[in-house]
């Protein structure tokens, strides 16, 4: 199974269940590693438990890989979208 070291259910619901997990690895950020992540990407829109697995990419600050249908840019994103959501909660409280 992909992804063994994991715990709680949602995983073994997976989609990439028997895919190579070196598909959710690529390396680098150009060419061929494009590909790559754009094929794990797929696999990942054919999951059902694509909420949960983003949830413990980010919980887990997971840096490398595709989970939850996103790749280390797309999380990075996500992680500076809830800090300026959250700098602007504060900004309103006072
Ligand atoms: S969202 Fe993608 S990486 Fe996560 S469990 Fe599903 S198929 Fe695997």
């Amino acid at each position: 199974m992909y992804r063994d070291f994991l715990t709680g259910d949602w995983q073994t619901r997976s989609a990439c269940r028997g895919e190579d997990p070196e598909l959710f690895f690529p390396v680098g950020d150009s060419g061929p590693a494009l590909l790559q992540a754009a094929d794990a990407k797929a696999v990942c829109r054919l999951c059902s438990v694509t909420e949960a697995c983003l949830r413990w990419a980010m919980d887990a600050g997971e840096v490398h890989g595709i989970w939850g249908g996103t790749d280390e840019g797309d999380r990075r994103l996500i992680r500076r979208g809830a800090a300026r959501a959250a700098a602007a909660s504060r900004t309103a409280d006072v």
